[in-house]
């Protein structure tokens, strides 16, 4: 089957072909992202701007993909779109683009959860099997999630303020280092000492496997205040010893998810499968790695295009969705809000 999946639930405006053969396996056929660049002079995603980009932007990515891939609309067996969690005018132009053209084409509607996008990706990319372990990183979400089946996921862990990415952003606003901020912050660590400074490793052994941020980005600004002017190498250091902050947190909430992994499902060795932006970290990246080697785990990194917000995983969940006759009618709502493991709750917001 043949599916195109469209994603507009943040920054980017992607659209995506994927095909599914009868065993299972998928093979992406185009994957067009444009990332919106208006945001960088205000140093994050602007929900309004995003909205509009959207708009002018979505049907010549969706042409795009489309035209890559080498098929026409009528050659398309199901188009899916992301339908929440994210900036709700952002999702509200994807969705309702989606819902138009299933309409004018009589092809099925499916209405996919970003969150489920990232979940399933590895199955596209890898074809891995239930269960395993999610690790999602990104400016919006830090989780780690329980994937026991298409439809069926846990969220082990959570973040209890800010996500990971966000603390990246946050921390390179502080330190005058631009936007988006979790490149410039791992370039400066590469050359700073993590030594130096020594800042706070929030949750580390905590028994559920969730996280804090907020706490560590406090303590940069301290010892930033405590220092100024900052030179060039204060700059480095501080870098490095959060980013290893960062890690050492890391090594210890995905150690306890192997743990609960393992208490639940003793036969099955535990796979993660790390997605968001921030997997691109490769101190994180290593880290993971290292875990994953001491503990007997396998760990899946999806390549960087794959781990941030792109079409391909959308429409991948859409033949998953497709393949077991889950499709939605047109009155599915856009939803801000959309935790994987509870049924949908009502519009609100804007939050995610
Ligand atoms: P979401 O997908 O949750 O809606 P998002 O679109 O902001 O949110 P992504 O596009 O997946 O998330 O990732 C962007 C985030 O990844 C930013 O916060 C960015 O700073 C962070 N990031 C990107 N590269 C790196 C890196 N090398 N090190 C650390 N963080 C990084
Ligand atoms: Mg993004
Ligand atoms: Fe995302």
């Amino acid at each position: 089957m043949i599916v195109l999946g469209i994603e507009t639930s943040c920054d980017e405006t992607a659209a995506a072909v994927v095909r599914r053969d009868d065993e299972g396996a998928g093979r992406i056929v185009s994957n067009v992202v444009l990332s919106q660049d208006a945001h960088a002079i205000y140093g994050g995603v602007v929900p309004e701007l995003a909205a509009r980009a959207h708009v002018e932007r979505l049907d010549d990515i969706i042409a795009s993909a489309l035209k890559e891939a080498g098929v026409t609309l009528a050659d398309v067996d199901a188009i899916a779109a992301t339908a929440g969690p994210g900036l709700i005018g952002g999702v509200l132009v994807g969705l309702t683009t989606a819902k138009a053209m299933a309409m004018a084409t009589g092809k099925p509607l499916i209405a996919v959860n970003h969150l489920e996008a990232h979940a399933l990706t590895a199955r596209l990319t890898d074809g891995i099997a239930f269960p395993y372990l999610l690790l999602l990183v990104s400016g919006g979400h830090t989780q780690i999630v329980r994937v026991d089946g298409v439809g069926s996921y846990r969220r082990l862990g959570t973040t209890i303020d800010d996500a990971l990415g966000e603390a990246f952003d946050k921390t390179a606003k502080l330190l005058d280092l631009g936007y988006p901020g979790g490149p410039a912050v791992e370039r400066a660590a590469a050359k700073g000492d993590p030594t130096r400074f020594h800042l706070p490793r929030p949750m580390l052994g905590r028994p559920s496997p969730d996280f804090s941020f907020s706490g560590l980005k406090t303590a940069v600004r301290l010892e930033a205040e405590k220092h100024a002017p900052l030179s060039p190498q204060d700059v480095c250091d501080l870098c490095a010893a959060f980013q290893a902050s960062i890690c050492a947190v890391i090594a210890d909430r995905v150690t306890r998810a192997f743990d609960l992994f393992r208490s639940e499902t003793p036969d099955v060795v535990p796979t993660l499968v790390v997605a968001g932006g921030v997997a691109a970290n490769k101190a994180i990246a290593a880290t993971l790695k290292g875990v994953a080697d001491k503990t007997g785990a396998r760990l899946i990194v999806p390549p960087p295009v794959l781990c941030t917000d792109n079409g391909a995983m959308v429409a991948w969940v859409g033949a998953e969705k497709l393949a077991l006759g889950q499709t939605d009618g047109f009155d599915v709502a856009a939803r801000a809000r959309w935790p994987l493991d509870k049924e949908a709750e009502p519009l609100v917001g804007h939050g995610r």
